[in-house]
Order: C-alpha cells, then sequence, then structure tokens
C-alpha cells in the first residue's frame, strides 16, 4: 500500500514510530518539535541530552515515553535557503535515514509530519511531493504502514 496522508497531530498516532522535525541541539524547539516534547514529557528531553545532538540529513532514535508511539526518531531537516544549498537531497536523507532507522528497530508503522515545512522554510508543496516519493520509493522494497501527517493543509494540493 502507498503512503497514506492523514490531516491531524501526530502526538496523537498510535504508531511503533513518530518522526520528530528537530534541530541540530536535539533539545527541542517550536513546532511539532515542541508538540512531541510536550507530549512525551520531560524523559525524553534527558535521554536526548545524552545523544550528543544530530547533523542534517541526519536522524536519531529514542523511547516514546508518554507519546502513544513505542519510538521517536529525530531528524533534522534542512534550512531553506533558495534551493542550491543541497536542500532537497538532504531533505530525502532526512526520510531516507528516518526510514532505515525504523526498519533496523522493527518498526512496522511510522508517521512523519511535513519536514522542513514549517519554520525551516522549505515551499510546502515541495516538501510535501519529496516526502510521498521517498516514502512510495521505500515501500517499494519493505513491507511498513506509512503515514504522512499534514497539520495545515493550506496551500497544499494533497
Ligand atoms: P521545521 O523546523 O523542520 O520547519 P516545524 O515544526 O516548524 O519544523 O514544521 C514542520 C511541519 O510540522 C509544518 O508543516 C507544521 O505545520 C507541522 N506541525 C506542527 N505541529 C504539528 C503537529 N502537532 N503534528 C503534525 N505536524 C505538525
Amino acid at each position: 500500500m502507498p503512503v497514506e496522508v492523514v490531516k491531524g497531530d501526530i502526538t496523537k498516532l498510535s504508531v511503533d514510530a513518530v518522526v520528530n522535525a528537530a534541530n541540530s541541539s536535539l533539545l527541542g524547539g517550536g513546532g511539532v518539535d515542541g508538540a512531541i516534547h510536550c507530549a512525551a514529557g520531560p524523559e525524553l528531553l534527558a535521554e536526548c541530552r545524552t545523544l550528543g545532538g544530530c547533523k542534517t540529513g541526519e536522524a536519531k532514535i529514542t523511547m516514546g515515553y508518554n507519546m502513544p508511539c513505542k519510538y521517536i526518531i529525530h531528524t533534522v531537516g534542512p534550512v531553506w535557503g533558495g534551493g542550491s544549498n543541497g536542500e532537497e537531497n538532504l531533505l530525502r536523507s532526512c526520510y531516507k535515514n528516518s526510514l532505515e532507522l525504523a526498519f533496523t528497530h522493527d518498526c512496522e508503522s511510522v508517521a512523519f509530519p511535513l519536514i522542513s515545512a514549517g519554520v525551516y522554510g522549505y515551499p510546502k508543496q515541495d516538501a510535501f511531493d519529496i516526502a510521498k516519493e521517498e516514502c512510495n520509493k521505500f515501500l517499494e522494497s519493505h513491507d511498513m504502514k506509512l503515514y504522512i501527517v499534514v497539520f495545515d493543509d493550506r496551500g497544499l494540493n494533497l
């Protein structure tokens, strides 16, 4: 089955892993990152402090704590700088590396927010198209249930 697009709040989903659009410190921020830390509780920040940050395009995994998911996969999307700084490849790497981590942790279901499409300024439709493409590419060779969770669908052709 191809990736399923759902509307709503990613912190409420009962999946094996929820992906967080984190910043490189992994110490929390606004947007979906703030919502996830708020829902997971302070133990999440304590585990994140032990991880030593995360580079753009890479991903790290923690437990889900008070969230309904088992794991949280923290990935750092690129800040949009006009498109000529490798943003597209970095954004694709976020999806690839997050999916690889989910696979090695035996996750059967994973939900993604639109990485980089908020404060990091990536054009929303392009960010959505890349999310869909990378999820569907992964599903050609893996059996997993993947969701893209759209919080605010204004300006998006879903
Ligand atoms: P980034 O810094 O990577 O741009 P943001 O958190 O600012 O990350 O935004 C990424 C996307 O997550 C945006 O499209 C935003 O609307 C969305 N978002 C914010 N809160 C939630 C939530 N609770 N569930 C799902 N998506 C969310």
